[in-house]
């Protein structure tokens, strides 16, 4: 970790504990998602930190951000979500939007005065995402997009919406991507789901009833969607995965605290060897992760992502979430199975990091079809 990076992560840490922390077990309760933290890590600059600073960015690179994800993991899954999402977001409009799109876009997104959502996903084009249905049909001046969008991160406080929708035929080189903002008429939300984690970031349907956008609102040209979709997400990718170093690690530092303390037949737990070998695993799976993390980050810096490592830095780190904090709840034993430690919240929260952008089976599909390329059999 280079200067900037300690001094932006030790900020983030002070925020974190005095802003988020206190909140955290009872908005997991209440399902509460709160605006001003969100604008609070906007303070930090964290909320488009890979985002010039002509749009308001910080400027500063993949490797700064996945350590940022990676703190605010440590104490919300959820807000560490929202703004990786609302990030993919700006990366897409910057790198394939025009000067008007993101003039007008990216600086109240970089700020964190609003939040970006990503619509791809629909209840039947989920891994197949390619086979979405929602159209979007020219008309004089713009585009009528009609259909559902599942699942949407963010949707519902998220103002800016990247959305995905049939211009053309069937596959992928039928699907255009568009920017939709809420209050455009003829969009609205459906249900807000009801999760097993993830309580504090909410996830909505979108209902788009001939909905028109202007042509100016399309991103890159028709046709170009699922490029634009895919762009977004090899980074978003890596930035889930960061957010599994984080939940991992917070689970890892829980867990080591707790054996030092707890007594049972006469000395600290951690003094079993059965315990031990536990914890040397989830260490040992965290830093793992991390270097994958970062080795990918860095292929994203130097202007060669490499989507193999890409896959690989999700796969590995979120598979590790989910043991490591399904391990914590077992050292701690009873009182890890109940509120009273952050645990258990930390173990339903991973759950779903195996799922989003792309499960952790099509990331095995990803790196498998890599490596039939790389044996010379594309
Ligand atoms: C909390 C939450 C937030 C989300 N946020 C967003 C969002 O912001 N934007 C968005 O667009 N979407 C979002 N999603 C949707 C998410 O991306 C999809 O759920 C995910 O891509 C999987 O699609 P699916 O649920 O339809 O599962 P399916 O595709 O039906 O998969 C079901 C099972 O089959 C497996 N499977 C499917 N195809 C293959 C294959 N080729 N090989 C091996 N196994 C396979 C899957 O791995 C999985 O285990 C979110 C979902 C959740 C739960």
């Amino acid at each position: 970790m280079n200067e900037l990076q300690k001094e932006l992560t030790t900020n983030l840490a002070k925020f974190c504990k005095d802003s988020i922390e206190p909140h955290m077990e009872h908005d997991d309760e209440a399902g509460k998602f709160r605006l001003d933290i969100f604008q609070g890590l906007g303070a930090y600059g964290v909320t488009g930190i890979t985002l010039p600073t002509e749009y308001g960015g910080a400027g500063l690179s993949y490797s700064d951000y996945v350590y940022a994800l990676e703190e605010i993991a440590k104490t919300s899954v959820p807000y560490a979500v929202t703004v990786s999402v609302s990030s993919m977001v700006q990366t897409i409009i910057n790198e394939y939007g025009n000067d008007a799109q993101k003039k007008k876009y990216l600086p109240a997104l970089t700020s964190g005065q609003e939040i970006g959502a990503f619509a791809l996903s629909e209840s039947h084009a989920g891994s197949d995402a390619a086979g979405l249905k929602t159209t979007a049909k020219k008309v004089a001046g713009g585009y009528q997009i009609n259909g559902t969008k599942m699942w949407i991160t963010s949707g519902g406080i998220a103002k800016t919406y990247i959305v995905m929708a049939r211009t053309g035929g069937e596959g992928p080189k039928g699907v255009s991507a568009f920017i939709v903002r809420d209050g455009d008429k003829g969009f609205s939300f459906g249900k807000a789901e009801k999760k097993m984690g993830w309580k504090t970031s909410p996830t909505r349907e979108l209902v788009f009833e001939n909905c028109f956008v202007p042509d100016e609102n399309l991103l890159l040209g028709e046709g170009k969607g699922f490029n634009v979709a895919m762009g977004g997400l090899d980074r978003g990718r890596v930035a889930i995965a960061a957010i599994g170093v984080g939940c991992s690690q917070r689970c890892l530092d829980e867990s080591v605290r707790y054996a030092l303390e707890r007594q049972q037949f006469n000395q600290p737990i951690f003094d079993f060897q059965g315990l031990q070998f536990m914890l040397s695993d989830m260490a040992t799976e965290v830093e793992s992760s991390r270097l994958l993390v970062h080795a990918a980050a860095q292929s994203i810096d130097a202007g060669t992502p490499n989507a193999k490592l890409c896959s690989m830095a999700k796969l590995k780190s979120t598979d590790g979430a989910m043991r490591v904090t399904t391990d914590a709840v077992q050292v701690l034993g009873g009182v890890g199975y109940t509120s009273e430690f952050p645990v258990e919240r930390f173990m339903r929260d991973a759950k779903v990091l195996q799922i989003v952008e792309g499960t952790n089976q099509i990331q095995r599909v990803v790196i498998a079809r890599h490596l039939k390329k790389e044996y010379g059999h594309a």
